[in-house]
Parts: structure tokens; sequence; C-alpha cells
């Protein structure tokens, strides 16, 4: 659904029930003592909690959050400290976070628990929402879907499943047989099921989807209830074999990352939240030398006017931003994230399709009239505009430094240029331009920007460094008045310690050969780009975009002020992100894609092992960096993704290879 509102929910004597459903997220004498004996004590945890340094938890209705807050009670009790539990929760009527609070009144013990879940509890947006929880032990997966597509996404096994899904006879949406394969398919083996329900068609169903099921005595006075396990490995074909990911089974160790900007320290900061050691090689001497090291960027997603693909994984990946710098910003000691929301400015018909594809309460996206934006912006704009109201600007070279910061002395910093990547023996090995060996790794993430596809065996990568050129303006009698980060095609931040920022010039460079894959490419003036030098035209431009929005805001100034770095752009303005694909094996492997065979008929992909991407930022890395990080250290751990499947489809690499085997050249 493009739309998701709050569940309608009627409080009974402390019990919660939805209208929409007629029956009870739990019960009235059974409570949480009910949760811990169905769910729990029936799929045998804590007992197999103990051993496990990670554990897969998958529950079909989030509701309260009750199972959950259990859960993570009980997790926190029995689980080794350094062990991770995922608890992955599927829910398609998100309830709301008053009701969740309720819950908490009634049980004074998971009062902690509630708090922390409600400090990240996120808008009812479809899709995947990442929470990380009692300082990274604990991390729960929302997926706010129905059910039978949130399974087909979520693709990780769990080690136990909670179905909660309402009586079946009363919302049989819950209870059938695709839904039943699918938390088949998406069950380790030796996992295992509970659920209440003892009905007939959910055990049969249950059986025939691998699980042996057994008949167990109910809660309180209820007969009987359902628990079992899954013990032997099926195979299922798939849609699309060449995005299937290897599985990985590595033990942390020495990773490498090559880059230092945003996606680099991000990637470093997950790895090492993992137990590993990062070298972080760049070619400068420290970080953030080139467009990470600018002092403001708006974190700002790409919206759309209907809920497509870009637009789900661009606002999950700013609600999860949100989130991180939130808490890096609680643990710094310096400010880099100010959250002042941000205003977009264009064309009004436009902005408010956007708002209406994102119209439910508590969205972050939201219309505002021509007469209010005085009011939340500070200045006026003479129309409408849409507002992020969580959304703000960041220092993103400070954020840089704390996360340096953050990663302490598990990271390694090494200045080295990499021209040379050898496929050896276990792993990597990286060498730079004199030859020198400079590491060698099972594990490298290469979060070098344009400067990846310079890689042998990458220059496949339709990569472009896109030339930016940020303004630095004395603030003036108009624009001390502006309170929220303003984009227009250009954009401006509040001013700071006097000083407003304003950017950015975008020119793509070496575009020869690639310019007709860029349909903007019009944006090249022609001016010759004088290595990092600034441009007068780019600040003309600049100032004149803010200008055109907000008269005489700014004051043209005949000195050049401020700072030019590139940014990396992939040819569908999609990041990269995830595993590299061995370009021979997939032309071999699917050399007659273009013959238009099913796809299920296509073996998996050839991935080259332990080796990863995050690039292709373009000028929303501030957006998609925290959550490439996350998808990557998720792949190298063999964890739960933090996106679901068809988001890690999208950005996947091997989407350009597959796109040009489909249209029958190599
Ligand atoms: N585990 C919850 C708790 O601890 O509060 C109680 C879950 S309640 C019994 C069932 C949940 O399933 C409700 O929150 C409901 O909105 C959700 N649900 C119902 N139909 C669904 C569907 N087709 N897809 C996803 N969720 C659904």
């Amino acid at each position: 659904p493009a739309i998701m509102k709050y569940a309608e929910i009627e409080w009974n004597k402390g019990v919660p029930r939805s209208t929409r459903f007629g029956d009870v997220y739990f019960s009235a004498d059974g409570g949480i003592e009910e949760t811990r004996y169905v769910f729990l004590h029936q799929n045998a945890l804590p007992q197999r909690w103990q051993q496990a340094n990670r554990f897969v938890i998958a529950e079909t209705g989030f509701g309260t959050g009750l199972n959950f807050l259990v859960t993570l009670q009980g997790w926190l009790q029995a689980a080794p400290a350094g062990a991770r539990l995922h608890y992955i929760s599927i829910e398609k009527y998100p309830v709301a976070p008053d009701d969740i609070e309720r819950v908490a009144g009634q049980w004074p013990a998971l009062r902690p628990c509630v708090d922390e879940l409600l400090q990240y509890y996120p808008p009812p947006v479809p899709g995947m929402h990442l929470l990380e929880l009692a300082a990274g032990r604990v991390r729960l997966h929302l997926v706010f879907d129905d059910v039978e597509s949130a399974l087909e996404q979520i693709g990780c096994k769990a080690d136990a499943w909670y179905l909660d899904g309402f009586a079946p006879a009363r919302n049989p949406g819950m209870w059938h047989q695709r839904v039943f394969e699918l938390i088949g398919r998406n069950t380790s083996i030796g996992g295992s099921f509970a659920t209440y329900t003892a009905a007939g068609e959910v055990r049969r169903g249950l059986a025939r989807a691998g699980f042996v099921v057994r008949k167990q005595p109910g809660y309180g006075s209820k007969r009987d209830m359902l628990n079992g396990f899954m013990f032997e490995r099926h195979c299922y074909s798939v849609e699309r074999p060449w995005f299937t990911l290897p599985v990985n089974d590595v033990e942390p160790g020495q990773a490498v990352v090559v880059g230092a900007g945003l996606a680099g320290l991000t990637a470093a900061r997950a790895l090492i939240e993992r137990g590993w050691a990062v070298t972080l090689i760049d070619r400068h001497a420290s970080v953030a030398a080139e467009a990470s090291g600018n002092p403001a960027g708006l974190l700002m997603p790409r919206l759309a006017r209907a809920a497509t693909p870009d637009m789900r994984f661009y606002l999950n990946a700013f609600l999860y931003a949100i989130r991180c710098l939130e808490r890096l910003q609680a643990d710094a000691p310096r400010r880099f994230w100010f959250n002042c929301g941000n205003l977009l400015v264009d064309d009004e018909a436009r902005l408010k399709q956007i708002a209406a594809a994102n119209d439910f309460t508590d969205s972050p996206v939201r219309y505002i009239d021509v007469d209010e934006i005085p009011e939340i912006a500070g200045v006026d704009l003479g129309r409408g505009a849409l507002l992020l109201a969580g959304a703000g600007w960041v220092d993103v070279r400070r954020l840089c430094t704390e996360l340096q910061r953050a990663c302490g002395d598990r990271l390694d910093y090494l200045q080295a240029s990499v021209v040379d990547l050898q496929r050896v023996e276990g792993g990597w090995r990286l060498c730079a331009d004199n030859g020198e060996v400079v590491a060698s790794s099972t594990c490298v993430v290469l979060a070098n920007g344009s400067q990846a596809k310079q890689l042998p065996g990458l220059d496949w990568l339709p990569l472009q460094a896109a030339r930016g050129q940020l303004t630095y303006a004395e603030h003036t009698d108009i624009s001390r008045g502006i309170r929220c980060g303003i984009s227009a095609g250009r954009y401006i931040t509040p001013a700071h310690e006097g000083r407003h920022i304003i950017g950015a010039s975008y020119q793509l460079l070496d575009a020869a050969g690639m310019r007709g894959a860029f349909d903007d490419a019009a944006s090249i003036t022609g001016e010759a780009p004088a290595a990092m030098g600034l441009s007068a035209v780019d600040q003309r431009e600049n100032i004149g975009g803010i200008n055109r929005v907000i008269p005489e805001c700014i004051a043209p100034s005949a000195t050049l002020d401020g700072r030019a770095a590139c940014r990396a752009v992939s040819n569908d303005r999609v990041p990269i992100i995830g595993c590299v694909p061995d370009r021979a094996g997939f032309e071999r492997q699917y050399h007659d894609l273009c013959h238009g065979r099913p796809s299920r008929m296509y073996p998996p992909g050839e991935y080259l092992p332990g080796l990863y991407l995050s690039t292709g930022h373009g000028s929303r890395g501030l957006c998609s960096c925290f959550i490439a990080a996350e998808m990557i250290a998720s792949m190298v751990c063999n964890e739960p993704a933090p996106v679901e499947k068809c988001m890690l489809d999208y950005v996947n690499p091997a989407r350009f290879l597959i796109r040009r085997l489909k249209r029958g050249y190599r």
C-alpha cells in the first residue's frame, strides 16, 4: 500500500481490540505470561539463546509490540552480552505510538524497553525500518507491509517464528497456504515456530510447508496450540536468480575499506560494530578530503509523485539516516546535525502530488500553503512548498571526523593510492601505484566514488564524477530570517555563525563518450574545470538560484568563497551498493537473456567473494550512506538485511550487467 494509517483500537479493561478485525491484540487474562508461554517457551527460548551469538526471530503481526518487548527483555537477561538478536516483524496496520505507550502503563517492568522503542518508532511509511536498540544488542526490522509481500521481501532465515495474526477465522489473509510456504522458505534448518492457534488448516498448511508440526497444551484455559520445527533444506526457484547473493560464513577479521568519505566511514563503522578491525585506505592524508569534506549538505530524500521503488528506497534510507545522526550526535562533542527541517520548492502541482502520495498521520512529508510559509521558513517564498520536518542539514566534514572517532582504535588509517586489486587465495590483495602491496584481506569494501571503475575488472561500472561547487555567503537582513534548509534546485542552509552555505552546482566530468548516457548532460557548462578551483560562473549561478526563489536574499560577491569537490554518480542515478558481480561469470551464464527465456531457468549469479561496493551516492550520500553501510555489513556477516530484497536488487551493482545482457550486448 502506498498510504498507511494507524490502526483503530478500542481499549477495554486494559485490552486493546482492533475495530477492523474485531479481535484482541493480546488476551485479557494472559498478557505477558501468555506471550512467554506461547512464543518463547514453545520455541524453546531462552534455552536456545544461551549459546547463540546471533539469533533471528520473525513475527507475523507486530501489533502493540508486546511480544517484541517481552522478547527483548528476555534476550537481555539470557543471551551472551556480545550476541545480537534480529527481530523481524511484519505489520500492515501499524499501531499508533500512544497505544504502544498504553501497553507499558500496564507492565511497569517493560517501561524502559517501551521508551526506547518509542524513541525510534517510525511513522507509518511502507517498507522496512531498522531500529537499533539496547546498545545494538537488539535489531528490530519492522516491515510495514502486507504479510505476503513482506514475506517475499525479507530474504533471511529465521531461527524462530511467532505466528500472531489474530484468529484465523477473523483474518484468513494472514493464514493461507502461500503465507505458510513463504514462512517455510524463510526458516533455517532447525528453526521453529509457535502459534496460539490450533486450527486444522494452520496445522496442515505448515506441515505442507515443511514443518514437523505438533499440538501442545494451550495457555491457561485454552486447550491446544501449535509448535514445530524444520529439519530439511528445500529447494525453491527464484524470480531473478542473478540477484541471489552468496551466503557468507566468515569470522570477523581485518577488513579493508577503500575511500575515507562518508560511504567508507559508515561502512567501516558498521563492520567495527560487528567485531571487525578495519584498515581504511585513502589517497589523501586524512578523512573527508573530497565531497564528504563539505561543511554543509542537506539531508533530503529523492521524492516522487507515486510510490516508486526509488522513493521507497530514499524515504526509508532518510528515516534511517535521521536515527543514525541523532544517535551519533548524542555522543559527539561538537554539533554537526542541525535538524531544522527542510523545504523543497518546485512546481507546486508536482509537490502536491508528492504530498498526496505520502498523506498519512506523522508523514515525514507535508505540503505547506503559501501563507504558512513565512512562519516555517522565516522568509517569504511567494508560493507553497513541501516540508520535511525531521530533515535538516549536516556539517559533513565534522560528521566524518566524528565517525572516525566513533570507530576507535579498531580503525587503522592508511594513506595510499590503490590502483590494483588482485584476487588471491583466500581474498584480495590491494596494490599502490608503485606496485607495492598495501593491504590484503578476505573482505574489501570499495567506497572510493567514481574511482572504483578504475580498478581492474570494474571498468564496466557506469560511474561518473560530477563536480559540485558550494558557495559560502554572508547573511543579509533578509537571509538572516531563514529557519530551515531550503532546496530549490540550489539549496541554502540557515545562517550558522553568520554564514550561509549554498549548494551546489552540478557538472559532469570526463563526459567524453558517456555524454549520451546522461540526459542532463546539458549541465556541462563548457568551462574547463580548473582542478577543484572555484568558478565564478558557478558562484553566480548558486547565488542567482537562491535569489530567484527568495528575491535579494544573498548579495553577489566579487570574491570567490566556497568549496568544490566531486560526487560519484551512476548512469541511472541510483546508488551502487552490494556484492560485486563476476562479469565473466554473468556473461557466461546469462548470455542468452535477450532471448526472453523465463528467468527461473537460470542459475544464481556469480559474485566475487568478499568484494563489496558502496558508491554512486550522487548528491544524496547523506541519505543513502548509512543504510548502504548496514546493507554491506549484513552481507559480510550473513545477517538479515536492513532493507527488503527488492531494495537490495534495486541498488545491486549487477543490474548494469543484466541490463546490457537483456539488450543483447556484453
Ligand atoms: N504480536 C502483537 C503484539 O504483541 O501486540 C499482536 C499481533 S495482533 C494479534 C495481529 C496483528 O496482525 C495486528 O497488529 C494486525 O494489524 C496485523 N495484521 C493483520 N492482517 C495483516 C496482514 N494481512 N498483513 C500484515 N499484518 C496484518
